[in-house]
């Protein structure tokens, strides 16, 4: 059973994961090599379902049975899980110091597509929409848990994100715990809020529209920027223009302009960084926190073009190479279709 423990001096909390233990010496031994059949031995292909857990959900035709071919999407219980369904969050003190609880939550795998080498920027926009309405699904399910404070859905694409899978897949884990990270997000917006009475995303979305240089593009409902202290190059920002603070408050019908705007942003990125590794994640509230009025769920795509040195390890504070608004100038002019 995996553990959650905080650390005491800084809240923070880690998933000591023993489900996918590594010897010591097994660590730093690099990347593994795919084998030369890939396909045949790629858990996630077309006819290898057998080689995963069952799946939870599936978008599939219809007359098929689970478990077999004929789905476009399968999100599937991840083999090596940080955290486990099983058990209660109750918390362990020892030593009037140390906190911990059982590693409890749910972690699952979402199979993007049948197709081995797609990737969100080469597949068809309907995948990408049906991508978006079963992160929804799945994020609705999950919260209907009452064990469960945090829904993460992220993705993550290329060696230096950290995948050795090339198949596209996102994941979806729920933890019992909102941590740190999250905390200090919600605190800060809450805290402007109370100075501003407004929401700190809100009024960022009207300040960089009437400014417009960080603006790469907008739709509708979306707008995509450059945050004005974006951490690293070409950190890009998805934001529902109207005031949300959980994902699922999306409404189906609006995955279809969520899914255009992801693929436009990846296509752009694709382009100019010639197919850059990246992380993408789906920032919300904690999912029994609903309708909060300073807070604003959105999408950040981090590519990894630069890696995390010591400086920003020791400081927190980190170098970034590229200006904000010539990273926009430079994705706004790169073609879309
Ligand atoms: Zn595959
Ligand atoms: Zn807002």
């Amino acid at each position: 059973m995996p553990e959650l423990r905080q650390n005491p001096a800084t809240k923070e909390w880690v998933i000591i994961a023993t489900e996918r233990a590594k010897r010591p010496e097994e660590l730093g031994t690099g990347v593994i090599a795919p084998p030369a059949n890939e396909k045949d031995h790629c858990p996630f292909c077309q006819g290898n379902e057998k080689k995963t857990p069952n799946e939870l959900f599936s978008y599939r035709t219809y007359g098929t049975a689970p478990n077999t071919p004929g789905w476009w999407i399968r999100v599937i219980p991840n083999m090596f899980p940080a955290l486990m369904p099983q058990g209660n969050p109750d918390r362990v003190h020892t030593e009037n110091l140390f906190l911990s609880m059982n590693g409890i939550g749910q972690h699952e795998v979402l199979i993007e597509t049948p197709e081995h080498t797609h990737s969100i920027a080469t597949m068809p926009q309907q995948q990408v929409e049906e991508i978006c309405l079963a992160y929804r699904e799945r994020y609705i399910a999950l919260s209907q848990d009452p064990r469960y404070e945090m829904i993460t859905i992220f993705k993550n694409h290329g060696l230096n994100a950290g995948t050795s899978l090339r198949h596209p897949h996102s994941q979806i884990i729920a933890t019992p715990i909102t941590p740190m990270h999250i905390r200090h997000r919600i605190e800060e917006a809450m805290r402007y809020f109370d100075d501003h009475g407004s929401c700190v995303y809100c009024d960022i979305i009207e300040k960089e529209k009437k400014i417009g240089e960080r603006v790469v593009a907008e739709t509708d409902n979306f707008i995509v920027l450059e945050p004005f202290a974006s951490q690293s190059p070409f950190e890009t920002i998805i934001l529902p223009k109207s005031h949300a603070s959980t994902f699922d408050s999306i409404p189906p019908e609006r995955c279809k302009e969520l899914a255009y705007v992801l693929r436009m942003t990846l296509v752009k990125l694709f382009r100019s960084l010639n197919n850059p590794d990246y992380n993408y994640v789906i920032f919300s509230s904690p999912c029994h926190e609903r309708s909060l009025e300073y807070y604003h769920w959105y999408i950040m795509i981090m590519p990894r073009v630069t890696a995390v040195a010591g400086f920003e390890l020791g400081s927190g504070i980190y170098i970034n190479t590229v200006i904000p608004e010539s990273a926009a100038k430079f994705l706004r002019e790169t073609p879309f279709e």
